[in-house]
């Protein structure tokens, strides 16, 4: 028997309907196999960073898996791919995007996937919502070096 491992994904959408978007990926991780115990934050607005296009939706999930990382990483580019996600050049506007923040402890580093995920402590539209999930992740240095950032609650 697998051990069940405590899991942090981001969520961002900024095409299509990506409130909807959000919300759908969330279900989909829901109904994984070996994908249990899904919280999630509220959704927040925020302005393209490195990205461009319209205001992301962004949110952040906590769940229970039994998968290894790798096997939960291509399921999440699974359900990316439904939502007809397409990457036609680097930090193109997308209709869904499912970071893997958090993995346990684990300290990942490979040529698919690397965990912690390297900017997510840059990233007000990360922390916002893990904190308001998980807040003895994010300390407050943590959030005062992103204070200068645009994102605020859209729906709880
Ligand atoms: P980004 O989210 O950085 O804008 P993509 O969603 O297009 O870019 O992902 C590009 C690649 O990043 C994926 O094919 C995946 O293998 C790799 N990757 C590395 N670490 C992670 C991680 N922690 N979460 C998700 N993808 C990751
Ligand atoms: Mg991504």
């Amino acid at each position: 028997m697998r051990e069940w491992v405590t899991v942090f994904v981001g969520i961002g959408a900024n095409l299509g309907e990506p409130c909807a978007a959000v919300l759908n990926a969330v279900q989909e991780m829901a109904g994984l196999d070996g994908v249990a115990a899904v919280r999630r934050s509220s959704l927040y607005a925020s302005t393209p960073i490195e990205s461009s296009g319209p205001d992301y939706v962004n949110a952040v999930v906590e769940l229970k898996t039994s998968l290894t990382a790798l096997e939960l990483l291509a399921q999440l580019q699974a359900i990316e791919s439904k939502a007809g996600r397409e990457r036609p050049y680097r930090n193109a506007p997308r209709t869904l995007d499912l970071d893997l923040l958090l993995f346990g402890d684990s300290v990942i580093q490979s040529a698919t996937l690397t965990v912690p995920h390297p900017r997510m402590w840059e990233r007000a539209f990360v922390l916002l919502p893990l904190v308001e999930i998980a807040p003895e992740i994010v300390g407050a240095t943590a959030l005062a070096q992103v204070q200068g950032q645009t994102v605020h609650r859209i729906v709880s």
